[in-house]
C-alpha cells in the first residue's frame, strides 16, 4: 500500500516527506490510512477488487452533498478509476475531531436540512454501491416503483442466486413486493438521501462538528433514510427529536419502518449471510403471513 499511497500523493502534487502512515480501523471493504506529510494530512484508502467507478461514485456522492449546503462532508482531493485487478484509491480531507454532546443534535437538523433538498423524480442518474453490492439505479416517477423494482427486486434476485432464498422466504417476499402499495407510498417527497445512514457513516470534526462519510445517494423517501438510522442503532434521541423539529415524520413511519429496514437487511443477509436470515423473516411473517 505504501508504494500506491505515494502514487496518490504525487497525483496530488503533495511532493514533501511523508511523515505517518497508520492505519484506521473501522471500514469494512477498504484498507483505510492516516496519512501525514510535512503539508497536510489525509485520509487515503484503496482497494483491490472494485470495479472502475467505485470510488467516482462515493466522491460524486460526496459532492453532490456538500452542493446541498446543510452537512458537511470531507473534500475528495483525489480518485482512481482502477482497471480490472489494479488497486484504486482514494484521499480525501481528514477529518479529526470527537463527537461532543451537540453533534447527533445538529446531525439530526443537518440531516433534516438535507432531506428538504428535492427532485423530481425518483432514484439517481448513476449506479452506485450498498456495501460492496451493485446499486444500479434510474428515475422513477414513483417511489413505490423504483423502490419495488431497484430495491426489493434487485436484492430478491441476488439473493436469489446466491441461494439464499428457502421457498418459503421466496414466496413470502413475492408476496410483500407485489403488495407493497399497501404501505409504502408513491409520491413522498424526493429527498436528497445519504443511503447508507448507519453509526459508523457519520464522523465528528472539529468541535465536534458532524460530517457524513461513504454515501450511497439516492433521491427517495425520507423515511427510508431514517428507518436504516434505527436498524442498528447509534443515534441519540436528541439526533431524532432535532431532526422532527424541522421535518416530523409521517403518521404511517412506525408501519413502515421494517418494510425500509427489509432492503438493508436483504443487502445483509447477501453479503454475510444467513444471519440476517431470522430478522428478514420475522418482517415477512408480520405482513404477508
Ligand atoms: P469503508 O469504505 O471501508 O467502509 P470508511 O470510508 O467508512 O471505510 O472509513 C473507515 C473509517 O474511517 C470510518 O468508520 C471512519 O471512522 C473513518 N473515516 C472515514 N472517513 C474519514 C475521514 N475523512 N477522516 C477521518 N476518518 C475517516
Amino acid at each position: 500500500m505504501k508504494q500506491e499511497i505515494e502514487r496518490v500523493l504525487r497525483k496530488m502534487n503533495d511532493l514533501s516527506t511523508i511523515e505517518e502512515i497508520r492505519q484506521v480501523v473501522g471500514g469494512d471493504i477498504n484498507e483505510a490510512f492516516y496519512v501525514r506529510t510535512k503539508e497536510e494530512q489525509y485520509f487515503i484508502k484503496g482497494n483491490s477488487g472494485v470495479p472502475s467507478h467505485f470510488f467516482k461514485a462515493e466522491s460524486s456522492g460526496l459532492q453532490l452533498i456538500r452542493d446541498s449546503h446543510t452537512i458537511s462532508v470531507p473534500r475528495v482531493y483525489y480518485y482512481d478509476e482502477p482497471q480490472q485487478g489494479e488497486i484504486g484509491m482514494l484521499a480525501m480531507e481528514w477529518i479529526d475531531g470527537q463527537e461532543k454532546t451537540h453533534t447527533q443534535e445538529k446531525l439530526g437538523r443537518n440531516l433534516a436540512l438535507m432531506h428538504q433538498q428535492i427532485s423530481d423524480r425518483y432514484g439517481f442518474s448513476d449506479p452506485t454501491f450498498v456495501g460492496e453490492l451493485d446499486q444500479p439505479n434510474d428515475w422513477r416517477d414513483s417511489w413505490l416503483d423504483y423502490y419495488q423494482d431497484f430495491r426489493l427486486n434487485h436484492q430478491f434476485n441476488i439473493a436469489l442466486e446466491k441461494g439464499r432464498l428457502p421457498e418459503k422466504r421466496k414466496i413470502r417476499l413475492e408476496k410483500l413486493i407485489l403488495n407493497l402499495e399497501q404501505w409504502i407510498p408513491s409520491s413522498p417527497a424526493p429527498s436528497l438521501l445519504h443511503g447508507d445512514l448507519w453509526g459508523g457513516n457519520f464522523i465528528a470534526g472539529l468541535e465536534g462538528e458532524p460530517f457524513l462519510v461513504d454515501p450511497s445517494i439516492v433521491y427517495g423517501d425520507s423515511a427510508f433514510e431514517l428507518a436504516f438510522t434505527e436498524l442498528f442503532g447509534g443515534f441519540q434521541s436528541s439526533f431524532y427529536e432535532a431532526y422532527e423539529e424541522i421535518s416530523p415524520l409521517p403518521k404511517t413511519y412506525e408501519e413502515m419502518k421494517p418494510l425500509y429496514q427489509l432492503f438493508y437487511l436483504l443487502v445483509h443477509l447477501n453479503i454475510f449471510g444467513e444471519s440476517y436470515g431470522p430478522p428478514v423473516d420475522r418482517i415477512l411473517k408480520r405482513y404477508v403471513g
